[in-house]
């Protein structure tokens, strides 16, 4: 498959904003070239543009090499590039299977880039002669998630490789949520399918959502356009520095993703012991998708009680549905006992 030949002309034929750092890469000792305050500070010069350090760090946890790893603000702004990178605004188009994710849909509407929608089975897998169905010259892009959100399972893996064997398409699979599934996710097959974008990203198993730090994993022809049309110094330094540092303390997210794992296997059973609660969908995720009598009512319920969780009774698919964040134990109990005096 010609990755090339699905990207953007314009964007084909880019040159990247050329910092001061990539005019001059060596050691020195006065750097004077790039209008930096003189004073040191632990801020006054600018990020390295593609965070070498720190993707060398990823390079070992993940078993890629650095030339396969992008690294954005959020994975949020790896959704936006790769949709400016494969999309034509105004002409082309994403598909999507809902329910899933808003992030997708809103990069492309802001982007002027058509969303086509396919729906999930009742299992919330993929239907991959419905998504091939679908498809037209105008598709450029397939997104899926996997763990999904909002539904918490992870999508038959055996139907992405049909679906990168027989799109043709790029597709981009949101691994947001991996770390709470027993389960390596796609890392494995990266090599075998130039067409196929990894998300991965530091918002959730790796407590940092505030530091806004995304991975995208692809083919090394697909993450060198991604940084040609990022901002240069995407990624600041103070970023750069704690997720480095938080990289060397893999056993604290593991003992909290196993923590997580657990709470999640506890509250589900306990959930189910209370009559408003009707079923709860399996979780390869920190969260669980419940589906409850009048889930709507309990939201807001749960609202006066002090205790927030997602209602998607509204969305596709999840019909009197609250998505739940798995809590610490204490507050897993608390929603169980609110819940229990309803
Ligand atoms: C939370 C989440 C993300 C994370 O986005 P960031 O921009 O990295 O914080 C990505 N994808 C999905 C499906 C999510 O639920």
């Amino acid at each position: 498959m010609n990755i090339l030949s699905l990207v953007r002309e314009n964007i084909k034929n880019l040159s990247p904003y050329s910092t001061a750092r990539d005019e001059f890469k060596g050691i020195a000792d006065v750097y004077l070239d790039a209008n930096e305050n003189p004073y040191p500070s632990d801020f006054n010069r600018y990020p390295d543009p593609l965070q070498q350090r720190l993707k060398t760090k990823i390079s070992d946890l993940k078993s890629l090499p650095t030339d396969q790893i992008f690294l954005g603000n959020g994975s949020d702004e790896a959704i936006d590039l790769l949709i400016r990178t494969f999309c034509e605004p105004a002409r082309e188009a994403i598909l999507i299977t809902e329910p899933t994710y808003g992030m997708y849909k809103v990069c492309a509407d802001v982007n002027n880039v058509e969303v086509k929608k396919v729906k999930l089975t009742a299992s919330y897998d993929i239907d991959v002669d419905v998504i091939l169905s679908q498809l037209n010259d105008f598709v450029k892009i397939i997104f899926l998630c996997s763990p999904n959100n909002p539904t918490g399972n992870l999508l038959s893996k055996n139907k992405i490789v049909q679906l990168l064997e027989r799109s043709n398409r790029i597709i981009v699979v949101d691994e947001a949520y991996i770390d709470f599934a027993n389960n390596p996710g796609l890392t494995p097959i990266l090599p075998s399918y130039p067409n196929l974008v990894l998300l991965q990203t530091f918002s959730k198993a790796w407590a940092m959502a505030g530091l806004r730090l995304g991975m995208a994993f692809a083919s090394a022809e697909i993450i060198s356009i991604l940084n040609t049309i990022k901002y240069p110094y995407n990624i600041n330094i103070v970023t750069q520095h704690i997720a480095f540092e938080t990289l060397g303390q893999g056993h604290v997210k593991t003992n909290q993703v196993n923590e997580i794992i657990e709470q999640r296997k506890i509250l589900s059973e306990k959930l189910l012991e209370i009559k408003c609660v009707q079923k709860i969908y399996p979780s390869d995720a920190n969260f669980i998708l419940v589906k409850m009598d009048n889930a709507k009512a309990i939201y807001d319920y749960m609202i006066t009680k002090g205790i927030i969780v997602r209602d998607r009774s509204s969305v596709t698919l999840c019909e009197d549905c609250l998505r739940i964040t798995i809590g610490t134990p204490v507050e897993n109990e608390r929603i169980l006992s609110e819940l229990k005096t309803l």
